[in-house]
Formats: structure tokens, C-alpha cells, sequence
């Protein structure tokens, strides 16, 4: 499979490293344009893969092409695909948009305005886990999109994580959990690590312990498919440490504030739409 990118910041970067990673393609089969960043340009080439001037050379030389250009110029990087490449040369093709707040018919409406069929466009909001084969991504399909193609794009990306179908309508909600969420997470290890600090270990201690918490607690809820509330209940023995712990997150509104920062996230993606 060969895989584009319109546009290479952070996130394309995280999704091609991540696919490399998973030994889905090889940097050989990646082709990627960028607006001006040659730090960028410079680093692709050297790990192998081909770096090209436009959007539609990145069209061309692939079978699947992440559009990851900031919000703001996703109609105008299509458009340009939409004048320089046919609908026949485009038909066995899928586009996977990275973008927040872009939706399906504000792309399709690109070919649509001109009486022409839409490419098959696929949304997805990923995360930057992928990075480390654990991302937490939603997709959703346009409608001139296959279930084939859906399922080209959702193999991909279930190769650097989960991938859930969800109805185009779920986005924004996805962003405010998955989306946006590890910086919620990240934050919250930096404070436990303070905190461990605070109570006298050594900072990079502190660090690797919370940032390991994290990951086993999910791993715990992940791989025994128990409710959070029943794990909590099991390590909070009656008058001990955990449940003083318990009482002192409860009393900031910890659960409250988690909800509010979902729900945050969630709206600014809907207003960003
Ligand atoms: P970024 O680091 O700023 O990268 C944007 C890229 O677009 C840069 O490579 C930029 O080139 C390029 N670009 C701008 N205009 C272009 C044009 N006309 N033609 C070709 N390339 C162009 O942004 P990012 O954080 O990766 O975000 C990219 C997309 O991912 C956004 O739509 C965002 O909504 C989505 N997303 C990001 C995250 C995240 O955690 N970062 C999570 C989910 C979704 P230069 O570098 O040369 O300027």
C-alpha cells in the first residue's frame, strides 16, 4: 500500500512513524508535500521516503493520502487535487481527513459545486499515541465512500491502535475523549509526580511511577473488562490510604472537572465545524 500526506506537522509525522512501527508500509512506500518546512523534508528523505512539491503529486503516487493540513486549508489542498487529477483517476483512491471540524460535505461539496462525484473521503480523528501503536481513533465515511474503502482506512489505522466506526455526527465527542485526551492524561501524570514529589521521592522517580500507574490502570480496565468503579472498590480497604486518596479527588470534583474538559473539547469541535 502506498500512503500520502498532505501536509506533515505533528500529526502526520506520528501516524507515518506509527505505521512504519507496525511494519504496515515501509518509509519507501510513504510520500509526503509540506507548505515550506525543510527540517521536515530533510528528516523524510533521509529515513527513505519521497518528498514532492504538491498535493497532487502526493495524489498520484498514492493509494491512500492523509489530508493533514490545518483545518483552514483542507478545501483549498482538494480543490487543487479536484482541478489537477480526473474523477476516474481519483475512483480507486481513498482520502482520510485528519482534520477537526471538517466535515464530510464541506469536502465532498468541493466536487460537488463543480457537478462532479466526490472521491471516496473517509474522516478520522486519531490520536497522537499512534505514535506508539496506541491510538485511540474514530472514523466515519463519506458518501460516495465504499465499505471497502471504509475498511481500507480502518485497517491502517487499527494498526496503530483502536479505530471505531462512529457516525459523523459522534466526532465532536470523540475529539473531547480521545482526541484532546492525552494531554488531559498528560497532565494528570505531572501532578501525581508532583504530588510524589511533594511527598519526598526523587523527581524522575516520581515521573516513571505515575506515568506507569497510568498505563497499568488502563491496561487493568482494558484487559479484565471489570467496570473502573469495581477495581476502584477492590484497592480501597476500608479506613486505609486509597479511600483518603479517594476522598481528597472527590472533594476537588475531579470526576466533574474530567466531564467539563470532555464536554469543552466536544464544543470548541463543534464550533470549530
Ligand atoms: P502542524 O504540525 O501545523 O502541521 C500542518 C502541516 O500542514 C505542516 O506540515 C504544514 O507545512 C502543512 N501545510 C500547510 N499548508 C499547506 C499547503 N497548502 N500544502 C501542503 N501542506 C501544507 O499541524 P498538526 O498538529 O499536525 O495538525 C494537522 C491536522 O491534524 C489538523 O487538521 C488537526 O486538526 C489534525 N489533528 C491533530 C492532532 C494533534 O494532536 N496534533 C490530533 C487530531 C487531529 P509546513 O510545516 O511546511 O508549514
Amino acid at each position: 500500500m502506498r500512503v500520502g500526506f498532505i501536509g506533515y506537522g505533528n500529526m502526520a509525522d506520528a501516524l507515518a512513524s506509527g505505521f512504519v512501527g507496525a511494519n504496515v508500509v515501509k518509509f519507501a512506500d510513504l510520500t509526503m508535500c509540506n507548505k515550506s518546512n525543510v527540517e521536515r523534508r530533510e528528516s523524510f528523505r533521509a529515513r527513505g521516503g519521497t518528498v514532492v512539491e504538491t498535493a497532487r503529486d502526493v495524489t498520484e503516487k498514492s493509494d491512500v493520502i492523509f489530508l493533514a493540513v490545518k483545518p483552514p486549508y483542507i478545501k483549498s489542498v482538494l480543490d487543487e487535487v479536484r482541478r489537477e487529477i480526473s474523477e476516474e483517476a481519483l475512483e480507486p483512491k481513498v482520502f482520510v481527513s485528519v482534520a477537526a471540524g471538517v466535515t464530510l460535505e464541506a469536502m465532498e461539496g468541493v466536487w460537488t459545486t463543480h457537478d462532479q462525484k466526490p472521491p471516496a473521503i473517509v474522516r478520522v480523528m486519531p490520536n497522537t499515541p499512534c505514535l506508539v501503536g496506541a491510538a485511540a481513533s474514530g472514523i466515519c465515511k463519506g458518501s460516495t465512500c465504499s465499505e471497502e474503502s471504509l475498511h481500507r482506512a480502518l485497517a491502517l489505522m487499527s494498526t496503530v491502535g483502536v479505530c471505531k466506526v462512529i457516525m459523523e455526527s459522534q466526532m465532536s465527542a470523540l475529539t473531547g475523549v480521545s482526541g484532546s485526551g492525552p494531554a488531559y492524561v498528560f497532565v494528570l501524570i505531572e501532578a501525581m509526580a508532583d504530588g510524589g514529589v511533594r511527598a519526598g521521592l526523587p523527581r524522575d522517580v516520581a515521573l516513571e511511577l505515575a506515568a506507569q500507574t497510568f498505563y497499568g490502570a488502563s491496561k487493568m480496565v482494558l484487559e479484565t473488562g471489570e467496570h473502573p468503579g469495581v477495581l476502584k472498590d477492590k484497592v480501597c480497604s476500608p479506613g486505609g490510604t486509597t479511600i483518603a486518596a479517594v476522598h481528597a479527588l472527590e472533594q476537588a470534583g475531579v470526576r466533574a472537572a474530567m466531564m467539563n474538559a470532555v464536554l469543552a473539547a466536544a464544543n470548541r469541535g463543534d464550533e470549530l465545524a
